[in-house]
């Protein structure tokens, strides 16, 4: 008999991964969409090519009742909690949505899953910006969370929430401390996306310039495609548990342009305005991922290398922009 997986924020860039890589597995798989977004087809992008193959449940997660009745349906074996306001960014133009939509709904699928049957599998998608600034580098498991943005204090507090349930419950909860993971399919306001875009519309003259803030700025980036199987990986251990996930290499903001200019024949150097207003105050530099745990228990490493990254964004950038123009 095929394994049942509940997905919340299936919409998503992770959740359509993750959908994915389950079904090909041979399992059935729920996901939770959001009641704004189950009537808005231009949200179901992401997982256009799968919909058929997905059963589908309109709900906000807002609330204890109404997720315990979805776990009555579907009965799954597996709960991979991926929903979550995503942008650190935002994350103090809109707090006490972050607070709420990432803190109390993990609250609500712990308590319902908890009561429901407690030897269902549960992945959370915790964040390294947990981290914040971090004094040492690079970060794994038990290198000390100082979070400074509302986004990663709303991830910290979720992360502490279900390590608790897990030693008050013997809950089978873990969660995977993600550094950043890209793909064609993240949000136009992150700034891979916004350049291989950019690079795209360049390209095909439909753009001239793109606007970026500190380009010095560096991040540990990898592909999405990647992390969402270290999330299953996760979820076949014996004992759930903690796991930093990430590329353990930094690159910059200019190599990530460079590359992605370079990609298309052109010089980066041609094509970026610097804009101050763009900059962010928040520093995180330091963030880079020791993940000898998940190499060493999970068996799990990246396929993706940077320039492979950089390359898939832009050649499916060009493909959007060249069928939409
Ligand atoms: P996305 O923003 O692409 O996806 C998040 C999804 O969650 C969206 O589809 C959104 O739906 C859905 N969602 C938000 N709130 C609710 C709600 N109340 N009820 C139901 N659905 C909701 O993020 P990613 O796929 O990139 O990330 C997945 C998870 O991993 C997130 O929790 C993110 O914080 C975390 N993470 C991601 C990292 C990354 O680099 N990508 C790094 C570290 C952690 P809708 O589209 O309808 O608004």
């Amino acid at each position: 008999m095929s394994k049942i997986a509940l997905i919340t924020g299936i919409l998503g860039q992770d959740g359509s991964y993750l959908a994915e890589l389950l079904l090909n597995k041979g399992y059935k798989v729920h996901g939770v969409v959001k009641k704004e977004s189950f009537t808005d087809k231009k949200k179901f992008w992401r997982i256009k090519k799968i919909v058929k193959d997905l059963v589908l449940h309109n709900h906000n997660l807002d609330n204890l009742e109404s997720f315990y009745s979805i776990l009555e349906k579907v009965n799954p074996s597996e709960v991979y909690h991926l929903a979550g306001q995503s942008y650190d960014g935002h994350s103090f133009n809109n707090e006490f949505y972050t607070f709420k939509n990432n803190i109390d709904t993990t609250h609500y699928i712990l308590s319902s899953i908890n009561k429901f049957n407690n030897k269902i599998k549960f992945f959370f998608a915790g964040s390294s910006v947990m981290y914040g600034n971090a004094t040492s580098s690079p970060q794994n498991e038990e290198t000390i969370f100082n979070p400074v943005s509302a986004y990663g204090i709303s991830k910290f507090t979720a992360y502490l929430l279900v390590k608790s349930y897990r030693s008050q419950f013997n809950f089978l909860g873990s969660t995977g401390i993600l550094f950043n993971h890209e793909s064609p399919r993240r949000d136009l306001y992150f700034v891979t996306r916004k350049i291989s875009n950019g690079v795209a519309r360049i390209k095909k003259g439909l753009q001239k310039k793109i606007s970026l803030g500190n380009v010095n700025s560096s991040r540990d980036w990898g592909h999405a495609k990647d992390f969402v199987n270290a999330m299953w990986l996760m979820l076949q251990q014996n004992k759930p548990d903690d796991y930093v996930i990430g590329t353990g290499k930094k690159h910059s903001v200019l190599d990530f342009a460079n590359k992605a200019f370079a990609h298309v024949g052109l010089n980066y150097k041609d094509f970026i305005d610097l804009d101050k207003n763009l900059i962010r105050s928040e520093k995180s530099d330091n963030r880079v991922a020791d993940c000898t745990k998940a190499k060493k228990v999970l068996n799990w490493k990246p396929k993706f290398s940077f320039d492979e990254l950089v390359s898939d964004m832009v050649e499916s950038d060009l493909e959007l922009v060249t069928n939409n123009s």
